[in-house]
């Protein structure tokens, strides 16, 4: 995609010699990055310094990600941006061990997509709470504990822990 050369660096004018950067400053949807998820609400913006190494290439910046989910104990809607911090090694492939962690550079380019993308995917909104003493909505009538109160009896449980108590209470 032809939108995405920004995010493309030639490794071979940053790898002449050690210290030498390229910044990337550049915002692109996230579906642009292949990253379809309803959760992310606007563009991605991506601000990240490519430096050089011997043989290597760090990437360091932040990738800010618009999101919105929903409280999982009360269902309120809530959104705000994830400011996420990048900070990876890109190697040639000759220069890369078995057990390295590194994105590879191939072609003499360094491509800041694949690792962008797993840091959004990483830090998709799950299981986030609106604050952590969330209350919750009744599981009987629906009401928002929060913001009011109810009179249903919350104390039914499944009966299969039935049994439990009675063991307990043996003891
Ligand atoms: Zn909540
Ligand atoms: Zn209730």
């Amino acid at each position: 995609m032809a939108r995405l050369q920004a995010l493309r660096i030639n490794s071979r004018e940053l790898l002449r010699e050690p210290g030498l950067q390229k910044h990337v400053d550049f915002t692109v949807s996230a579906s642009d990055l292949g990253v379809d998820d309803e959760r992310i609400v606007g563009d991605v913006s991506i601000d990240l310094t490519a430096t050089s190494g011997v043989d290597s290439v760090v990437v360091h910046g932040t990738v800010r990600m618009p999101w919105k989910a929903q409280c999982r104990r009360c269902l309120t809607d809530l959104d705000g941006t994830a400011s996420i911090e990048v900070d990876e090694v890109y190697q040639t492939a000759a220069e890369m061990g078995p057990d390295d962690d590194a994105f590879p550079i191939e072609s003499d380019q360094i491509d800041l997509v694949p690792a962008v993308r797993e840091h959004l995917l990483l830090e998709l909104p799950d299981d986030v709470l609106c604050r952590e003493a969330c209350a919750g909505i009744c599981p009987v009538c629906g009401v928002d504990l929060n913001t009011g109160s109810c009179d249903c009896d919350t104390s039914v449980r499944d009966e299969r822990w039935a049994a439990l108590d009675d063991l307990r209470l043996d003891d």
